[in-house]
């Protein structure tokens, strides 16, 4: 999908577990660029400008579950104020409820769960 409608998508789940989310903006820039050239798992990051979450141009490429699973883990960053990726996951799996997985070593969450509770948060 694309990668504005990925993030609108977790951002609402996001945001209904905690509202200060809901100001979260999206970013791309040229550190997050190199990150990925640098290392191709690397997709997106946070903690660089406060407020945002930067990703970087490949992501647009990624099957829908791996674009949900990993931005959902961004979010749990932010969620926690910790850079600790199993703080962000656990944000995920219990209070999202979600059950996030790791696949060819990428996030991964059941896309019908997540559209089920998208659904339930916007009517
Ligand atoms: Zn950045
Ligand atoms: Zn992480």
């Amino acid at each position: 999908m694309k990668t504005s409608e990925a993030f609108s998508i977790t951002q609402g789940l996001a945001a209904l577990a905690d509202p200060d989310l809901a100001d979260i903006r999206r970013s791309a820039c040229k550190a997050v660029e190199a990150a990925h050239e640098e290392s191709p798992r690397v997709f997106c990051h946070v903690f660089h400008e406060p407020g945002f979450i930067c990703i970087a141009q490949d992501f647009e490429e990624l099957d829908d579950p791996f674009q949900l699973g990993i931005l959902l883990h961004e979010f749990g960053h932010l969620a926690t104020e910790s850079e600790k990726e199993n703080h962000a996951d656990a944000w995920v799996r219990e209070t999202l409820g979600i059950p996030l997985e790791y696949r060819e070593t990428l996030e991964w969450v059941p896309i019908e769960e997540v559209q089920e509770s998208y659904r339930r948060l916007v009517p």
